[in-house]
């Protein structure tokens, strides 16, 4: 989904200023953009701000860029601006200005699909944070790229590193993608001492700082089985192609090796700031990422392990899941959502997260998914089982 088309769509070639909207600017990944982009006003202009609840900070962020738009789905407070666009449309409205060239989609859940569809409908670049998308309705975005000459181009870490090893090489050289996982917070646990991780344990990530739904996926390894149904999405691979490796340094962002058994891996200091950067000027590269230099020395040593499988069942689920294809990717994402969100609450233990996956998957694996209203009823019916189990 980051066809030729995007080479010659260069956000640097005419010297044009690309025009931006962010999708869920309050969070980790919006906030980091806006960070980014401050540093790069003469070659982007911030058009669109959306969040969801966040009046204070997309106030302040509102003051500081001065976009055309500025929506927000369900304020918090009331002392919201009279030219605020309110309610869930604000998203899709964002995504869609005739005066938007870049949308990212920095909104964490399905919530980001119909933005992200309809964006791609459009015919923008997206620049996609939110992997969920692709997880609940894969299809149906390359389908719209295909038919509306969208594009997808990762925010993920992982693959951005992927396509900046892929370049224009041919997709028939590629033997196999290695994603790496940093392992998360219970990397050296037992599983007995997994089975009773807390609220606090899992919100300890060694090596990323992000949102806090993310971060728990992270520590259930849900995340890479997120992130590999994005893999076989994004670059068209077969999953028997897709491999996990956990490296808990996190500096080899993820690797790809072509049928000569040669290897590429991108790598750096673990920042979220480059890929949100070259999402934004892909395939061109920009001075300035903010990123610390890398010293391979001080880097050292970089390590490589076979992921726990046994140990951690939302990642053996999701990569389950994301072969059976059909709903199941998208009963596997609702699922996971709204277990973490119990979790998140207190309200569910960490081992009760894999349970919940695998018992909406036995109810609804096989859910009709044939198009997106038959995807959403199947996300809403395994959001439905996981909370009538608590
Ligand atoms: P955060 O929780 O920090 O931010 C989420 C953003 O989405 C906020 O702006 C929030 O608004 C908004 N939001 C929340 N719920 C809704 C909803 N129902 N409808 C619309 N908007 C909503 O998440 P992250 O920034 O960590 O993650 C965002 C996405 O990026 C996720 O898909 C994640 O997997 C992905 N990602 C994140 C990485 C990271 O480093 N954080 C790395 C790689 C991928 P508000 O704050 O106003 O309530
Ligand atoms: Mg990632």
């Amino acid at each position: 989904m980051s066809p030729q088309s995007a080479m010659n769509r260069s956000p640097m070639a005419d010297g044009v200023k690309r025009r931006v909207a962010i999708l869920g600017s309050t969070g980790s990944i919006g906030t980091t953009a806006l960070r980014v982009l401050a540093r790069h006003r003469d070659r982007f202009s911030i058009v669109a701000l959306t969040a969801f609840s966040n009046t204070a900070l997309l106030r302040e962020q509102a003051r500081d860029t001065s976009p055309v738009f500025v929506g927000i789905v369900s304020p918090n407070g009331t002392d919201v601006p009279n030219d605020w666009r309110i309610g869930p449309d604000a998203l899709v409205e964002s995504a869609t200005r005739d005066d938007v060239d870049i949308v990212l989609n920095a909104i964490v859940g399905a919530a980001g699909l119909d933005a992200t569809l309809a964006a791609l409908e459009a015919g923008k670049r997206v620049a996609l944070a939110n992997k969920e998308t692709l997880v609940v309705a894969g299809a149906l975005a390359a389908a719209a790229c295909e038919r509306s000459g969208g594009e997808i181009i990762p925010v993920d870490s992982e693959h951005s590193a992927i396509l900046q090893c892929l370049g224009r090489r041919n997709r028939r050289d590629v033997r196999r993608l290695v994603i790496t996982a940093s392992g998360g917070p219970f990397r050296t646990w037992s599983a007995g001492q997994i089975a009773g991780a807390t609220l606090a344990d899992a919100l300890q990530h060694p090596t990323w700082s992000m949102g806090r739904k993310i971060t728990v996926d992270s520590a259930t390894l849900a995340n890479k089985a997120l992130e590999v149904i994005e893999a076989h999405f994004l670059f068209g691979i077969p999953y028997d192609q897709i491999e996990v490796v956990v490296h808990p340094q996190s500096i080899v962002h993820s690797m790809v090796e072509f049928v000569d058994g040669s290897v590429l891996a991108q790598m750096g200091v673990p920042s979220m700031e480059l890929p949100v950067l070259y999402a934004l000027t892909h395939p061109e590269r920009v001075a300035d990422a903010g990123v610390p230099r890398f010293d391979p020395v001080a880097a050292s040593p970089l390590t490589f392990e076979p992921v726990r499988l046994a140990d951690f069942p939302a990642l053996r689920l999701g990569l389950e899941a994301g072969r059976a294809s059909g709903a199941a990717p998208a009963v596997f994402n609702a699922a996971n959502e709204q277990a973490v969100a119990l979790f998140l609450e207190e309200r569910m233990t960490f081992s009760q997260i894999g349970e919940s996956i695998a018992a909406a998957l036995d109810t609804l694996g096989g859910a009709p998914a044939h198009d997106k209203a038959a995807l959403l009823a199947a996300d809403a019916a395994a959001r439905t089982l996981v909370l009538e189990r608590v």
